[in-house]
């Protein structure tokens, strides 16, 4: 799972759907929030919520596509030294990941249906198939 030594975990799905995950499923956690966001370039900033014990920290990540067409997340560090102080943020960042992994895995697609008569591949609760236009079963 998350590799302590790089900052980096990896997910198989694409970058557009590791980013939109991520998203909701920071705001579905109620100790953070969202501070930043660019789809486009693959960045989000993660904000905790200020507790007894600490003060709010900031948990910069970027999202790179894999050359399988998978997703690298690398956690930031917040000083830009490359060195993120794990002690601090790792509980986070663990309550975070796993969370993600879980809402990713739940929204898995399923498993592609293909037209018995002809091979197309079928999207969505079609009944009838679009190539050859046979009946095909759910
Ligand atoms: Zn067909």
């Amino acid at each position: 799972m998350f590799n302590e030594q790089t900052g980096t975990i990896e997910f198989p799905q694409p970058r557009n759907i590791v980013f939109d995950a991520l998203i909701h499923t920071v705001a579905r956690l109620p100790k953070f929030s969202i501070s930043f966001a660019d789809p486009l370039g693959g960045r989000v900033t993660v904000k905790s919520g200020m507790t007894l014990l600490s003060w709010g920290e900031t948990i910069p990540m970027t999202l790179h596509d894999t050359p399988s067409g998978g997703t690298l997340v690398r956690i930031v560090s917040a000083l830009n030294f490359g060195l993120v102080d794990w002690g601090k943020n790792r509980q986070n960042i663990e309550v975070i990941m796993n969370n993600l992994a879980l809402n990713l895995r739940a929204q898995a697609p399923a498993a592609a249906r293909f037209c018995t008569h002809c091979g197309q591949a079928l999207t969505g609760p079609a009944r009838f198939c679009p190539q050859c236009g046979q009946g095909v079963s759910a």
